[in-house]
């Protein structure tokens, strides 16, 4: 049950992305009184006029609501929100560098711009996600800019938002992790959560770190653990949805993420799993597991590709019609997305693809130039040999495959997400290949 805090507080959100904005409007909507700051101007002055920079569900409605009833604001200063608020949350992104390791000089630039503005006890919450030993960096940086005699704490509080249903998830977290040093810091972050009813699990800061990057890399391990099945069950023709299920009733196991594909993608999965193993590896701890997640990843990406070059023998100037950009349905977000990668291997090849994409085309064009922008899914399919599904957007899953088919050049569907039934698929006349299942010719 969600209910609104006792006393209101005032709160300061650093990084107005995909997460702060959601923990800016949901605290918000809590009853608290938040100030989201961003240094992209252009961003702030849409969320200024109430328009959304990102498409998220349900986020629109949030902050319009919040703007309208004084409790939510936006700015490009940092020193007004240190200045107004007791509880600063750093939200900015920590993106990966080329060898892995994060990048957290944005971190580390509002850390410092934090301590010249604070003139009385902060609280600074990295929610960003970090490497372990951040927040001590964090709180170096603060204690060498800030003026003497003023008090502050440093904790973390590691956010656990899937996008596409980032306030639900917000709202209803399986559990709250804080990662604090005084009690002062623990009561101001318990009194914050206390409306969300979620169970709170509170720490040291270096552990509130490892349980955000340990929880990504294990649900990244139990996809590449998946997808490495579903290549065995492509062998012997098994059906990888029957082994899931088998699998996944163990409650040792659970059956979340137990779901094959053409390999994960995002900004959480790929560049924490890099950034764990970089962490582990200066600490002396070898992660051999998780650069075996990682690589079978890029594996999935490339077998997925290499079903593709088998069903259309040779590649160059065929048409390829691809479903989905993104780089999970109910999200606009392409950073890392396997669909952005798989076409532009494909393009490389000689491939001409028409795509479309619910939300996510604004985003592809910057990244993927030669290809072609459809207006819709059966726009996609025009003159196409094959139909490549990269991403399971539910609006997909409700085609009319009599039309589809008459649109196509060839009546071939390879199917990254297996979100079709492949008998209804062999029914409608389509040769349908997909991850893990008996092909249907
Ligand atoms: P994002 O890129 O959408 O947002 C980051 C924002 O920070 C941007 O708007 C950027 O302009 C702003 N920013 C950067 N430097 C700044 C500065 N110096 N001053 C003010 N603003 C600045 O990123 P995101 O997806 O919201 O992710 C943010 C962090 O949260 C990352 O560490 C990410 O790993 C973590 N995280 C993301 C998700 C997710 O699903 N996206 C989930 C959990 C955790």
């Amino acid at each position: 049950m969600i209910s609104e805090v006792e006393t209101a507080m005032k709160i300061g959100i650093i990084g107005t992305g995909y997460v702060g904005l959601t923990t800016g409007a949901c605290f918000a909507s809590l009853g608290n009184d938040v100030l989201c700051v961003d240094n992209n101007e252009k961003k702030i002055a849409m969320l200024k006029k109430g328009h959304m920079p990102i498409y998220e569900p349900g986020l629109e409605e949030l902050v319009k609501t919040n703007i309208k009833e004084n409790r939510l604001a936006f700015t490009t200063s940092i020193s007004d929100a240190v200045k107004k608020c007791e509880v600063v949350f750093i939200c900015v992104n920590t993106p990966p560098k080329e060898n892995g390791d994060a990048d957290l000089s944005a971190v580390e630039v509002v850390s410092q711009a934090i301590a010249k503005h604070m003139t009385s006890y902060r609280l600074i919450v990295e929610k960003s996600t970090v490497p372990v030993e951040t927040g001590s960096r964090v709180k170096q940086t603060i204690k060498v800019n800030a003026r003497k005699n003023v008090n502050f704490d440093v904790a973390s509080n590691p956010e656990f938002l899937k996008e596409g249903s980032a306030i639900h998830d917000f709202l209803n977290p399986d559990r709250v992790v804080i990662g604090v040093e005084s009690k002062k810091a623990e009561k101001i972050l318990r009194d914050l959560y206390k409306p969300l009813s979620a169970p709170i699990v509170v720490t040291d800061i270096q552990s509130a770190e490892i349980i955000k990057h340990a929880s990504n890399s294990f649900l990244a391990s139990k996809i590449s653990f998946i997808n490495l099945i579903a290549r065995i069950c492509d062998r012997v023709g098994a059906d990888i949805n029957k082994v899931a299920e088998g699998i996944g009733l163990d409650h040792r196991i659970g059956k979340d993420f137990l779901r094959p594909g053409a390999g994960f993608g995002g900004f959480c999965f790929p560049k924490d799993l890099a950034a764990f193993i970089r962490i582990a590896e200066k600490l002396g701890v070898e992660m051999k597991m998780l650069k075996a997640v990682a690589e079978a990843n890029e594996d999935q990406k490339n077998y997925f590709l290499k079903m593709i070059e088998d069903n259309l023998w040779n590649l160059k100037n065929k048409t390829v019609g691809v479903l989905g950009l993104s780089f999970k349905p109910d999200t606009d977000d392409i950073r890392f997305a396997p669909a952005i990668d798989i076409i532009l291997k494909l393009e490389r090849e000689g491939v001409k693809v028409r795509a479309f994409d619910p939300q996510a085309i604004n985003n592809a064009r910057a990244v993927l130039n030669g290809t072609v922008y459809a207006k819709d899914s059966y726009d996609a399919v025009k003159g196409a040999d094959a139909l490549v599904i990269l991403t399971e957007w539910n609006e997909f899953r409700q085609l009319d495959f009599k039309r589809i088919k008459k649109l196509m050049k060839r009546p071939l569907v390879i199917d990254g997400r297996n979100i079709y039934s492949p008998e209804k698929m062999r029914e409608l006349g389509f040769q349908y290949i997909s991850i893990g299942r008996p092909t249907v010719q």
